[in-house]
């Protein structure tokens, strides 16, 4: 038996269950994938219930972490095979190499000096990024990531000649004896890509939600101004189109919870920022549950926020003016009308990271990608990787995994 935990994923919920657990004395394993704990909240200007920038919550959670001996991860990781059974587990993981020196915080200055750019997937392609970079000022490990593979043959010598870069250095395996494993493995924002009624991602104007938490962010590609991509105007008539993706049997078969929140937040965004613009939110439905209700009535208290309820057939850019024409059905007029706005927010939903991916843990998935089976073997969904959630439920769901990962490493 051992009496280690296995937690896959350093997101909110990943990093409450690891924490829940080294508190109370157990040794926990953080495997994450991507080169910084924090996940999809890291990517966030402001979350609810507070709305806080992530910071605030984040960096209390790495606080506790770095305090804690008991709490391991492996970022850029893994997991290749999942062996054994309940209190028993043998876990391979593969680790892709950082290539730079855990002391190496200021690379700052080198980094600017390297010629090669690349796409930045964590601002979601709207800038681009170096391949010595950090994603954000507090990320955590606060470490400069390598890109070997991304360096000009220039770069290469500038790199090269760093006693803290290290372009040897190579994947490796890791294996692991865990007792039981908690699988938060978070989500993934669906692919705009797939919406060609939407604009398939194609119209520059047309952003995603999670690209507008990007755009508003201070640690953003715009220092947070929200603006369009075509001339870095601000827009001052906006519209969100709701359930973009979501509740559509072509697409996401269920809804995914959150959008209607973030748009209204997000309104909230532009609002603050330009005082006379005009906000528009297509909806088929508002859902806010719970206390949200609460801040739904607050924010369409505002006489420049418009709630029209009917389903968006289709979006197109004008090319002249880079204007984006929304073309919709009220179902409150019973009129069909199209509509010009500046920019044009979609609100995507969550499809959970699992989805379509290798799933080596052998639990069972539902058809859309969510954790449904896995208890009885010791393994524990939390936080998104078994429903659409918020943050704070998200966090919940995080502790009551690490209980019950706790009562399978005790053997009850
Ligand atoms: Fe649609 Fe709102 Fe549900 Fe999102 S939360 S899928 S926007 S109804």
């Amino acid at each position: 038996m051992s009496n280690s935990i296995l937690v896959v994923g350093g997101g909110f919920s990943g990093i409450t269950a690891a924490l829940e657990a080294a508190e109370l004395g157990y040794e926990v394993y953080i495997v994450e994938k991507s080169p910084f704990l924090g996940g999809r909240v890291a990517q966030l200007n402001k979350y609810f219930p507070k709305l806080c920038p992530p910071s605030c919550g984040l960096e209390i959670q790495f606080q506790r972490i770095k305090k804690n001996p008991n709490v391991k991860f492996f970022t850029q990781a893994t997991v290749e095979s999942v062996a054994g059974e309940a209190g028993n587990f043998t876990v391979t993981l593969n680790v892709a190499p950082r290539c730079t020196a855990p002391s190496s915080a200021n690379l700052g200055e080198l980094a600017e000096s390297l010629e090669g750019e690349v796409s930045d997937a964590f601002n979601f392609g709207l800038s681009t990024r170096k391949p010595l970079y950090m994603d954000t000022p507090f990320g955590f490990p606060n470490r400069y990531v390598l890109e070997k593979d991304n360096l000009s043959k220039a770069d290469k010598l500038k790199i090269g000649s760093n006693a803290h870069c290290d372009l040897n250095e190579s994947e490796k395996n890791v294996v692991l004896n865990v007792g039981s494993i908690v699988l938060a493995t978070g989500w993934k924002p669906y692919d705009v890509t797939r919406l060609s009624n939407l604009g398939a991602g194609k119209i520059k104007n047309c952003v995603s939600n999670m690209q507008l938490e990007r755009l508003a962010s201070p640690n953003g590609p715009t220092d947070g101004k929200i603006t369009r991509r075509t001339d870095g105007k601000a827009p001052k008539k906006i519209a969100f189109v709701q359930c973009a993706g979501s509740r559509d049997q072509n697409h996401l078969n269920f809804c995914s919870y959150i959008c209607c929140m973030a748009s209204l937040k997000q309104a909230l965004y532009v609002r603050e920022q330009y005082p006379d613009a005009e906000v528009t939110i297509y909806y088929i439905d508002l859902r806010t549950p719970g206390r949200y209700d609460k801040f739904m009535r607050k924010v369409t208290a505002d006489e420049m926020i418009h709630l029209v309820k009917g389903k968006v057939a289709g979006v197109e850019s004008d090319a002249a003016t880079g204007d984006v024409i929304v073309e919709v059905e009220d179902a409150v007029k019973g009129e069909k009308k199209k509509v010009r706005h500046d920019m044009v927010v979609l609100a995507t939903g969550m499809q959970p990271s699992l989805a379509g991916e290798k799933n080596p843990f052998g639990v069972q998935l539902d058809e859309d990608g969510f954790v449904i089976g896995g208890e009885a073997k010791g393994i524990f969904a939390a936080g998104c990787a078994t429903k659409p959630l918020d943050v704070m439920r998200t966090a919940q769901s995080g502790t009551s995994a690490a209980l019950k990962a706790i009562q399978t490493v005790r053997g009850r």
